[in-house]
């Protein structure tokens, strides 16, 4: 055999190797964790196109919460949905909405309640609601369809919630339920632990966040205040295990690190005793209007009217207006976020998924969790 045949045939071996090595990759098929994910994409499509932005107690954050839990829950899953009637009033006008759930019953005395906000604002700038709060809705959704076809050891309810962003009212009245009757969530234990979806994708970084040490002011009762960091840790080393890129934000003026204020819906959990965590997509190193609170979500310049990336923070405090924001704001659209990061939400949507998922699925998460 002369060198030449030899490697030919060793070329055509190989080339024999690598396209069976692709044909099985495109027939197996994905984890129940990617198709969760990817089903959610789909989802926040529908989002974007069928509701776009949900102001509180707007019809269109109630066809969120109706529509969309009726299609993808109670007409796919056969698990019954649950909801509850939210009113307030914002400025003197009464308004209508709602929070709406589903459970499913475990066998263990340990209960895992995953919520996110259905409304959005600042759709006066042009702001979808995408990445606050569109991809965390549309997360649940999916999710919920994947759990009903799994045997769960603890019980898991999955709830969207009205009204965050105009003062919280759809959590705090979902809690103050569940505090006045304790078996309010049917066929499961009083929950033993709650993860916050808030803005999970769109800012630079992904962080897991606990509740302050110092009692949140919003609670009635100061003695019932949980200020467990156990959810936050259990999440983290499961983050960690999968080498998932999760973190905690540094130490800032007021806050510990990893610790978070009471500005969206696991403050209510945390004041009714439930330890929580509160997964959150932004960036800590940014030097914001208000220092490194967090608030400031990315570095790229177009989200800024001027940026000094050496300083990380606005050429001009005085005059800067954007400040890096997406939350609330033009940036929150999903055409404008695939265009200034193609694929980032995608990838961050993969890895929340991954987390939640094998939180929910891995051995003694919860119970660590609430040890
Ligand atoms: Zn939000």
């Amino acid at each position: 055999m002369t060198r030449i045949v030899f490697l030919v045939q060793l070329l055509v071996v190989t080339q024999l190797l690598f396209s069976s090595f692709s044909l099985a990759q495109t027939v197996s098929t994905p984890s129940p964790s990617a198709q969760v994910s990817a089903q959610s994409w789909q989802i926040l499509q529908e989002i974007v196109s069928d509701v776009g932005a949900r102001p509180a107690g707007s019809s269109n954050e109630r066809r969120l919460l109706h529509d969309f839990t009726n299609r993808y829950w109670s007409q796919s899953t056969g698990v019954p949905v649950n909801s509850q009637p939210v009113t307030f009033t914002v400025r003197g006008s009464k308004k209508r909405s709602a929070n709406v759930w589903l459970t499913f019953p475990g066998k263990s005395g340990e209960h895992l309640v995953i919520g996110a906000h259905a409304d959005s604002t600042g759709e006066d700038e042009g702001s979808q609601g995408v990445t606050d709060n569109g991809i965390a809705v549309a997360l649940l959704l999916a999710l919920g369809q994947q759990l009903s076809t799994m045997e769960l050891e603890d019980s898991v309810t999955l709830v969207l919630f009205g009204a965050e962003e105009v003062g919280l009212f759809g959590s705090q009245a979902f809690t103050t339920a569940l505090q006045n009757d304790r078996r309010f969530l049917t066929g499961a234990p009083f929950p033993t632990a709650m993860i916050n979806l808030d803005t999970i994708a769109g800012g630079d970084y992904l962080y897991v966040h606990s509740p302050t040490k110092k009692v949140y002011k919003r609670c009635d009762k100061v003695e019932s205040y949980n200020s467990s960091a156990s959810v936050r840790d259990a999440l983290m080393s499961v983050a960690s295990a999968n080498s998932l890129p999760f973190r905690l934000h540094p130490a800032y003026p007021g806050y510990r690190e990893g610790e978070t204020g009471e500005w969206s819906d696991h403050a209510p959990f945390a004041c009714a005793g439930i330890p929580v965590g509160y997964i959150e997509a932004t960036n800590f190193s940014i030097n914001g209007r208000d220092g490194y609170d967090g608030y400031s979500q990315a570095l790229h310049p177009s989200l800024w009217d001027c940026f000094d990336r050496s300083e990380k923070t606005a050429c001009n405090p005085e005059q800067e207006q954007r400040w890096g924001y997406i939350w609330h704001t033009q940036a929150d659209r999903l055409d404008k976020l695939n265009q200034l990061y193609p694929g980032r939400l995608r990838t961050q949507l993969n890895a929340v998924t991954e987390l939640l998922f094998n939180f929910l699925t891995g051995d003694k998460s919860l119970q660590s969790a609430s040890d």
